[in-house]
């Protein structure tokens, strides 16, 4: 999806080293758990922590939401703990209550966007300067702290590259760009 846009070149973040080269860090789906463990046996969690303090523009989706929130509903631990967010893990269910829809989210596109749910977090609450970007159904599914985005929903696994844009344009931005 990233490689579809003019300007921005995607590389894997595997290590600390291909940490330190990127301009903006997307953290990816699959289970929060596993991720976060990996991210510590590996010291990126630190890492990682440091440079959003400093500003790094990066997006969460889906378990990389959980691992961006302050808080998780009925868990002590939490991993990166940089938005000002509560997030509910399976918020909709199992597996089995994946689903897809599709919205108008506004700073976004002014396009319909696919939404593609995964065992998806949804978010409880807001604070700080944490703001909503996107509903569905009376549940928060977007949200942008400053650099900071988070989605429940995989736009990758969609054919509409409106979301990577926006990210994109969030990095070229803390580039002068
Ligand atoms: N349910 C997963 C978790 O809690 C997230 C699922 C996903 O990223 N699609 O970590």
């Amino acid at each position: 999806m990233l490689s579809r846009l003019p300007g921005v070149k995607p590389v894997e973040v595997k290590s600390k080293n291909e940490l330190e080269r990127v301009s903006g860090l997307i953290l990816p789906g699959g289970e929060s758990t596993t991720i976060g463990k990996l991210m510590r046996d590996f010291q990126l969690d630190r890492a990682i922590g440091e440079r959003i303090e400093k500003g790094l523009p990066v997006w969460g989706t889906c378990a990389g939401m959980i691992l961006l929130a302050k808080e998780i509903v009925e868990e002590p631990n939490t991993y990166l703990g940089a938005m000002d967010i509560r997030v509910r893990r399976n918020a909709y269910g199992s597996q089995l209550d994946s689903f897809t829809s599709s919205l108008r989210i506004d700073p976004v596109s002014n396009l319909p966007i696919p939404l593609v749910f995964i065992r998806a977090p949804w978010v409880e609450r807001v604070y700080g300067s944490a703001e909503v970007l996107a509903a569905l159904d009376g549940k928060i599914i977007a949200v942008r702290q400053g650099q900071m985005l988070a989605t429940s929903f995989h736009p990758e696994l969609t054919g509409d590259t409106a979301f990577h844009r926006f990210f994109a344009e969030m990095v070229f931005r803390t580039q002068g760009c």
